[in-house]
């Protein structure tokens, strides 16, 4: 329709989370109209972007250095971990402005179903991190999910003899929820109400 080039942009877009082909196609003309205002500072952010972000080698997070300024950051206590499931996590809970403490970023939970194990997520390097000697108390941030609840219990079982208090957000998480669509209200709760595992 409108040649391969916008044919292939349409395709890449469509692949984004929250967008069909149908938005895709939207997306793009509405670059196309506005290509100095949006279509070329887009472009120059994402190969930026792409050239400059990392993930961080010790906490997950994605940021231009490594280690992140989450990590760097020498006024966050680095005696509480906050173990979350993905970076969006992660902001949610910097957006809340709650915690003052370091992250740990698993990449995802444990899924039977998807043969996602432990060692695909960043479980074994968290063991590490919480027996470095540092570190006092974990809180695992997972999402109240199935999989979320699995993943936390694994964690604790395999941090029992760390020597580290292993706490849960408790209150104010629903059932199935997710963190990255809690409001900063209930996040600060559950975090403040946070129980021994
Ligand atoms: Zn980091």
């Amino acid at each position: 329709m409108g040649g391969p080039e916008l044919e292939r942009l349409i395709a890449l877009l469509a692949k984004l989370p929250g967008l069909g082909p149908r938005s895709a196609r939207r997306a793009v003309l509405h670059l196309m109209k506005r290509r100095e205002a949006l279509l070329e500072p887009l472009a120059a952010a994402l190969a930026e972007a792409g050239k400059r972000i990392r993930t961080c080698s010790v906490c997950g997070n994605l940021d231009s250095t490594d280690p992140c300024t989450l990590c760097r950051d020498e006024r966050r206590d680095p005696a509480v971990l906050c173990v979350v499931e993905e970076v969006a996590d992660l902001w949610a809970m910097e957006r809340a402005g709650v915690f003052r403490g370091r992250y740990h970023v698993l990449g995802g939970s444990l899924s039977a179903l998807d043969g996602v194990g432990p060692e695909d997520l960043a479980i074994p390097r968290l063991v590490a991190r919480a027996r470095e000697g540092q570190v006092r108390e974990v809180i695992l941030a997972t999402n109240a999910t199935v999989e979320g609840q699995t993943t936390a219990h694994y964690i604790a079982e395999r941090l029992a003899d760390a020597g580290v208090a292993v706490t849960r957000l408790a209150h104010g998480v629903p059932i199935g929820g997710e963190l990255e669509y809690l409001d900063d209200g209930t996040l600060a709760a559950a975090l403040r109400s946070r129980r021994a595992l």
